[in-house]
């Protein structure tokens, strides 16, 4: 089975105690917090709200899910918010209607205490990660996408140094386990290698042009790296995207 199929069949993961992701294409996570619950991100699919429900129901029981924290508010994650909303009265949380301070927001109940960071400028001017210390569980959001540069915007010398300074923030906290929002859950071997293989697909396509190569002989023989085969979705699209934007900033001579 490979990884794409992963993600289409949805699964129920726990990576730690009480906390749940459904990894599916769009992921949502729960956590129970011991007297209430915490649910970060809310799908693109509204008609999945009683399957959601139910399996929050059936594996922390029915306390109230009180906080609903978006990593950023794209359409893919916002889809369940007004649900939520009716149902339990959930406060929605996100960067573009909250007021979140730069050291974080912190949550915290009997069982357990989760912290959501502003990271701004990796995917969008609102980008959020929300970390449980003790668990080592990260969310992410869509700063990592299995290999897609996540810039909404150009990858120029500054966007790039914001997302080596973004992943070494998140290296740092040493996630056992690391919640992207598609797709299949990682760790934090992933993060260092996907800037490692930014990194090095950028010297050698700009060693590329120096030696007078053609795009279209750059873009066919620029491979994929062996140990990445295996990433979601990688071979089919997300490395001949990489490819294509490096190359294009390097002919600019933005990077
Ligand atoms: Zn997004």
């Amino acid at each position: 089975m490979t990884m794409s199929d992963i993600a289409e069949t949805p699964q129920i993961l726990e990576p730690a105690p009480g906390l749940f992701v459904r990894q599916a294409v769009d992921n949502i996570t729960w956590a129970d917090m011991g007297d209430y619950i915490l649910v970060v991100d809310a799908l693109e699919q509204a008609d999945l709200e009683d399957e959601v429900v139910g399996v929050i129901e059936r594996t922390v029981g029915d306390d109230p899910v009180r906080c609903l924290i978006n990593t950023h508010t794209h359409y893919d994650h916002v889809a369940l918010n007004e649900a939520f909303r009716q149902r339990y009265d959930t406060e929605i949380i996100n960067k573009a209607t909250s007021e979140i301070p730069d050291e974080g927001r912190w949550f915290t109940g009997p069982r357990r205490r989760a912290v959501m960071t502003p990271m701004v400028g990796c995917h969008t001017d609102e980008d959020c990660v929300v970390w449980f210390p003790e668990d080592r569980v990260l969310l992410v959001g869509d700063i990592f996408g299995w290999g897609i540069i996540p810039l909404v915007g150009r990858l120029n010398r500054d966007s790039l140094r914001l997302l080596e300074d973004t992943y070494a923030r998140l290296i740092e906290l040493d996630a056992r386990t690391v919640v992207p929002g598609h797709g299949p859950l990682c760790t934090t071997l992933e993060l260092r290698r996907w800037v490692d293989y930014l990194h090095g697909l950028i010297g050698t396509i700009q060693a590329a042009c120096r030696a007078g190569q053609s795009d279209e002989r750059i873009l066919a023989e620029t491979a994929p790296p062996d140990d990445m085969h295996h990433w979601w979705r990688f071979l089919k699209w997300k490395h001949a995207d990489t490819v294509q934007k490096v190359l294009r900033s390097v002919r600019r001579g933005v990077l």
